[in-house]
């Protein structure tokens, strides 16, 4: 007998699992996805250990296999359990994770009445119980989900009543995978035939032509065509007749659905590194070729145009030659598809995408070739670091700094930059996190030798004459405050119009950056430019409405807004909480012939909208295009040659201990779109803070300006890298539950902290 330890796919623990017989003949292994009962259900699990004896008196069979492979191997289950741990979620919802697209169903089970049973009823049944008997007198079945919908919470228990007593039955769906492999019927000429096809063509030519053709093109193609192809281009009358004079034959094949298929890429020029690039790049290889086991961290820190790309490529191009694998992560989708070209032209037939914007036939089928060792490369955002990829030896995180590799929404909760380390540190890969303006606690790790420094310090190309310029555009801070001295009260500065105007004369393109995230507004002094801030948490206070109040996000401090300003005593206390819609009005309202398009997350919903955007202004179907940070990350705009910041102070009072750091990262990023072609750029950043280190070192592109006064800050607030935060959330459609329940495992918490003594552990909220 033997037993298995298995993660089953339930609301339970983090670290909980559960034991279960392995019936004979059923070989189970850990990482296997399989099916368990669990209670009167029966539930996906995964397999983590295996073992031969058991304390538990009664175990319950293994029923059988979600997919006959192992779909985790030992280093996945390692990843998974150090997820689980880490972000507190359950073993099953960790591993999901790195599961098959698809593989993962949550089946409904719905009650229906027991064969043979009266639809009437039982004897002595309550009100409920009559209300669920007559909704299946006319329905037939009713979900779990439904019942309590219809019935309330309550219902679920009278409907097990209902079970026990014989009236009903449950159902269980099924937990087989969504996804399958794709088979496709196609006809072919049988190589024994092929010489008697050949005579057999003229022959048919004057009597039947259509089999004729078909014929001859099934010979002259020499591969099978689709089925339903061939029926709708010769008729399917004169397919039949092939197959019955034995001339063709109906095969079936799996088609592999390759999002890359068909895409033909332009071949690029191949050029020397320059020297940065070339010492990164030896290093980096070095450092693959060494036989120390500890995992080796690279930060590659170079500005946009900086060469970093190239840097990536050559290590990967390093890695496949010592016969490892490789995955690459990008921030965004809608930007993937820059560097997915760029791997894909020198890397052909290599390169698997896997990310959320593919069918889900794609990402079923990369997943499995990828799995099966047929890409030497994955790209793909975030998630991309659960990939399936055997014998890694590198793992590339592009923009190392982008919040988009944290997952906040549903579990796990992981930031991919943490995932990789662990990942590296389980494989001995090689890591390279590349950024023009890195994290502050990534760079901090560099700072404390934990990561080595690779610096790429100028743009190629037209940097390279002159090596004396960093080739960057010029980037000019105006100070709103004094527009409103002089009378200026639009949102756009005289000098962002004049330049607005010279642009759209020339006939060149310019981006429109609202720096905001989140619909957050803030109340600021435009007299003197100060941004009211928590005394406590030196945050950014958000302004609510209704009765008029400064909320903090992170102590939970809230008071009346004061009436003068707390500096300069000024009555000019305005709030903010702008949107890019009105950009977009005020632009049309000042340059009616401009067209204009507008990029944030409302305006691309949908799927594809992105690209649609993004291709109509790299078309020059628009002059303008008007977005938020979205438009900051790795975008390649020959073409523009300004862009305008119209409110770098909306970042810069985010509640968030990060909003210096967002800023610059973010107002750099900006700056970089300038210029990159050979027209020169402009940058004008508007604010009401010209001399907020955040916003002058982004002026300059000045990492090494900004991240002293950075890492001092959080120094002084003890926050991170200085503390760690945990987030606990919890969340319930009765606001007075999710307080109260807040409420008690705070007070719980604290108890903790002073029972172990930890005095250095705050709560708060
Ligand atoms: P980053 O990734 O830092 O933004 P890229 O790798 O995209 O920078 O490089 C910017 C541009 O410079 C690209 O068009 C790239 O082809 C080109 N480039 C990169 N390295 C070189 C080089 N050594 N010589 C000439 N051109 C280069
Ligand atoms: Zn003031
Ligand atoms: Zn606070």
């Amino acid at each position: 007998m033997s037993f298995a330890e298995i993660a089953v796919d339930a609301p339970v623990g983090y670290d909980r699992t559960f034991t279960y017989s392995v019936p004979k003949g059923l070989d189970v292994r850990p990482g296997h996805f399989v099916r368990v009962p669990f209670g009167s259900r029966r539930m996906q699990g995964i397999v983590i250990s295996l073992f031969e004896h058991t304390q538990i008196t009664e175990t319950r069979d293994v029923l059988g296999f979600v997919f006959e492979d192992e779909v985790l191997n030992e280093t996945s289950l390692a990843l998974a359990q150090w997820i689980s741990e880490y972000y507190m979620c359950s073993r099953f919802e960790a591993a999901a994770a790195m599961l098959p697209p698809g593989g993962r169903t949550r089946p409904r089970t719905h009650y229906v009445f027991k064969e043979g049973q009266e639809a009437t009823g039982v004897e002595g049944m309550t009100f409920l119980q009559t209300r669920i008997v007559s909704y299946l007198n006319t329905h037939g079945r009713i979900s779990e989900d439904k019942l309590v919908q219809l019935f309330g919470i309550a219902a679920g228990v009278s409907a097990k009543a209902l079970v026990r007593r014989g009236l009903l039955d449950r159902q269980y769906g099924s937990l087989e995978p969504t996804v399958r492999k794709l088979i496709r019927k196609f006809v072919s000429v049988p190589a024994e035939s092929a010489s008697r096809g050949c005579q057999m063509v003229s022959l048919l030519e004057p009597r039947a032509p259509k089999q004729a053709s078909l014929l001859r093109s099934l010979l002259d193609r020499r591969s099978p065509i689709l089925l339903a192809a061939a029926n709708k281009e010769f008729g399917s009358s004169a397919v039949n007749k092939l197959v019955e004079r034995g001339l063709i034959h109906k095969t079936e094949k799996s088609v592999d659905r390759d999002p890359l298929q068909g895409k033909i890429f332009p071949p690029v020029l191949s050029f020397d590194l320059t020297d940065a690039q070339a010492m990164a790049a030896s290093s980096i290889r070095e450092a693959m070729d060494s036989s120390e086991s500890e995992p080796k961290f690279f930060l590659l820190n170079g500005v946009t145009g900086s060469g970093k790309t190239e840097v990536y490529l050559d290590a990967t191009e390093h890695c496949l030659a010592v016969g490892k694998r490789v995955i690459v992560m990008v921030p965004e989708i809608a930007l993937t598809h820059q560097t997915i070209e760029r791997f894909a032209v020198r890397f052909p037939g290599k390169v698997a995408i896997l990310h959320s914007g593919l069918s889900q036939g794609q990402r079923f089928d990369q997943w499995w070739r990828t799995k099966r060792g047929e890409y030497s490369i994955v790209i793909g955002s975030r998630s991309a670091i659960f990939a399936p990829q055997p014998n890694l030896g590198l793992i590339v995180m592009d923009e190392e700094h982008e919040w988009t590799y944290k997952q906040h929404d549903v579990d796990p909760r992981y930031h991919a930059r943490d995932v990789m380390r662990k990942l590296a540190a389980i494989t001995g890969a090689t890591v390279i996190a590349g950024s023009a303006t890195p994290d502050v606690c990534s760079y901090s790790t560099v700072i404390s030798g934990r990561s080595h420094l690779l610096s790429l310090p100028k743009r190629v190309g037209n940097a390279v004459s002159d090596p004396s310029v960093s080739g960057l555009a010029a980037v000019s801070i105006v100070d709103m405050r004094r527009e409103l001295r002089e009378g200026n009260r639009l949102i756009f500065s005289r000098t962002l119009m004049k330049k607005m105007r010279d642009t759209l004369d020339s006939g060149e393109q310019m981006i429109l950056f609202l720096n905001r995230r989140g619909s957050a507004a803030y109340l600021q002094c435009r007299n003197c430019g100060l941004g009211l801030r928590c005394r406590r948490c030196d945050v950014g206070l958000t302004f609510h409405h209704g009765p008029p109040r400064l909320i903090c996000h992170w102590c939970g401090e809230r008071r009346r807004p004061p009436a003068k300003c707390p500096r300069c005593t000024s009555g000019r206390l305005s709030y903010y909480g702008i949107g890019t819609q009105a950009v977009v009005d005020e632009v049309i309202n000042h340059f009616p012939m401009a067209k204009v398009l507008r990029w944030d997350r409302d305006s691309t919903k949908s799927r594809g909208m992105d690209e649609d955007i993004l291709e109509r202004f790299r078309t020059r179907q628009a002059q303008v295009l008007v977005g938020t940070q979205m438009i900051a990350k790795g975008l390649h705009f020959p073409s523009v040659t300004l862009v305008g910041v119209i409110m770098a102070d909306l970042g810069l009072n985010a509640p968030d201990y990060r909003a210096g750091e967002r800023t610059f990262q973010t107002l750099c990023q900006v700056s970089g779109r300038a210029g990159r072609g050979l027209g020169k750029g402009d940058v004008i950043v508007q604010t009401y803070q010209p001399d907020n280190y955040a916003i002058r070192s982004a002026a300059s592109q000045d990492y090494g300006f900004f991240y002293p006064q950075e890492i001092a800050f959080r120094r002084e607030q003890n926050n991170p890298p200085f503390s760690r935060l945990i987030r606990l959330l919890y969340s319930h459609t009765s606001r007075e539950i999710a307080e109260s329940v807040a409420f008690r495992w705070s007070a719980k918490i604290k108890l903790e902290r002073d029972g172990w003594g930890f005095s250095n552990v705050e709560i708060m909220g």
